[in-house]
């Protein structure tokens, strides 16, 4: 049987290293779920000067830091791209590439992640446009599906897609592909080729945040929270850039903290 964690944490930069430590400081026992680094803002920040206790150091350094931190006190971290929430009777299953972790609250500290969606690709979302094979491949079993993606775990996802009877399409250029279809997606067009497909699995490097958890709000591009940090969805909390401006370090971690009290009262007044 799975274990049910108390809180899930998705991100790994100073707003989830935050909430880690404050959580694990509170007794609740603390699953991450982090991506490379190198995609957090912090990464590519040449010089910190004004995050107190620290002397000037590179962004890399500071992550590296945070990235210990998670690492030493969650007790479980799972390495990889959180790929979409599903809220289940007070239970948040994380669906991580061929993995599965799930927690009675969630905390989102996934930074920026910019919409950049293919023409098509909000319109058919759940109506044959998927970010999840292990989610919703076996709606697919004995269908042919495109999976677009030149990366490792796109090549994972189409492998997995054809273990279970689909017929795959791998489509690994980068460039600009169109969804088009009527009630779901049927068509797959790239560089003026139409491919006929029944779903079409996508998989970029980022999953925007609004795509993540169904049911929350957004304003100016960051999710709405209140003071205690919690969002429009119950049990799920906010924290750092992914809740707007300012984008600062001190900002993140100060949030981080706060969203982990909050979650730890969620789960003691259940
Ligand atoms: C060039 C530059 C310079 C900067 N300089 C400063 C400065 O001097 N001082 C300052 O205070 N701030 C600075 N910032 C801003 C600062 O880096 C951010 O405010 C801070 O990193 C935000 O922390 P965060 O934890 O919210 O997000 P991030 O640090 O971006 O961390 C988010 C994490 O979530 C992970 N993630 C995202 N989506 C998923 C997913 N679906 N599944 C799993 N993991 C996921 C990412 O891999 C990343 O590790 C700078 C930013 C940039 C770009």
């Amino acid at each position: 049987m799975l274990e049910l964690y108390d809180i899930i944490v998705i991100g790994g930069g100073a707003a989830a290293a935050s909430a880690v430590l404050t959580a694990k400081n509170r007794g609740k026992s603390v699953a991450v779920v982090m991506n490379g680094e190198e995609t957090s803002s912090l990464y590519k920040a040449e010089m910190i000067t004004n995050y107190p206790g620290l002397q000037p150091m590179s962004g890399r350094e500071l992550a590296a830091l945070f990235r210990r931190q998670i690492e030493e006190r969650a007790d479980d971290v799972i390495r990889g791209r959180a790929l979409s929430v599903m809220p289940m009777d007070e239970v948040f299953g994380v669906a991580v590439g061929n993995d599965y972790v799930s927690g009675r609250a969630l905390i989102l500290a996934v930074g920026i992640t910019r919409e950049n969606l293919y023409p098509g690709e909000g319109e058919y979302l759940g109506r044959g446009v998927s970010y999840c094979a292990t989610c919703d491949g076996m709606l697919y079993r004995g269908k042919t599906v495109a999976v677009i993606g030149g990366g490792k775990e796109a090549a994972e996802d189409a492998d997995f897609l054809e273990s279970i009877g689909c017929r795959v399409i791998r489509l690994r250029q980068n460039g600009k592909y169109e969804i088009r279809g009527a009630m779901k997606a049927e068509l797959v067009v790239f560089r003026g080729e139409e491919i006929p497909v029944d779903g079409v699995f996508i998989l970029k490097d980022t999953v925007s945040v609004t795509r993540l958890v169904p049911g929350l709000i957004y304003r100016d591009g960051g999710i709405v929270t209140e003071r205690d940090m919690s969002t429009s969805v119950p049990g799920v909390f906010a924290a750092g850039d992914c809740t707007g401006k300012p984008y600062q370090l001190a900002k993140a971690a100060g949030e981080g903290n706060i969203a982990a009290l909050s979650a730890c009262a969620y789960l003691e007044a259940r």
